[in-house]
């Protein structure tokens, strides 16, 4: 299957889908593009070159074996301003990849530059991909999780390690970068389908070919 990952800010996606893109790449049968859209360069703890995310960001791609990926550099909390430019980058990626599933945050995710990446993805892809948004339950006020993708405890330990590499999350201690709570959750999503552990998703669109 085709893969198209779209993450608005780099670790964006390895928080909300990491364990299902770990499990993805286990299954060794699927072609993986991933789209970062801003390197926040202004987010950055004080001290650290602005580049810093956007090369944790590539460490985690060299760690996952992951080469087909691409970094924008839209502007950090204005991505509603940039909608059309955005579109039209993935109409670009739509004509050139031609994805099958696409990997959006949630429509009811309350970040601005989420929500926009969101949006224009389901204007380019709702005719020719099946869509599922992921969780981050800080941004979400409501989450409906109609898909629940069982992990096991290595793609767990995997999971955590990649979100390892982002060290500057951890410098300016955001609470969501915790092996507790990155578990925990998991946990709670596993719960639901008799799992140790899950991932879930909202199901935006399904193509069944
Ligand atoms: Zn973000």
């Amino acid at each position: 299957m085709k893969v198209l990952l779209l993450s608005p800010h780099t670790d964006d996606l390895e928080l909300g889908a990491g364990g299902t893109l770990v499990k993805l790449l286990g299954e060794k049968s699927h072609d993986i593009c991933w789209i970062v859209f801003s390197q926040c360069e202004d987010a950055v703890p004080e001290g650290l070159p602005p580049d810093t995310l956007s090369k944790e960001f590539t460490s985690v791609a060299s760690v996952l074996g992951i080469e087909n990926y691409h970094i924008h550099n839209f502007p950090n909390m204005n991505f509603p301003k940039h909608r059309q430019e955005i579109l039209s980058e993935l109409d670009k990626i739509k004509r050139e990849f031609e994805p099958q599933l696409v990997i959006v945050p949630s429509l009811n995710d309350s970040h601005q530059d989420h929500k926009t990446i969101t949006e224009e993805a389901i204007r380019a892809f709702k005719k020719d991909a099946s869509i599922i948004g992921y969780e981050l339950p800080w941004n979400n006020l409501a989450f409906s999780p109609q898909l629940l993708v069982k992990l096991t405890e290595e793609q767990m330990e995997e999971k955590w390690r990649i979100l390892s590499l982002y060290e500057s999350q951890f410098m300016v201690q955001r609470n969501y970068f915790s092996k507790e709570f990155i578990f925990g959750w998991a946990r709670m999503r596993g719960v639901q389908c008799n799992s140790k552990y899950a991932e879930a998703f909202e199901v935006i669109r399904g193509i069944v070919r």
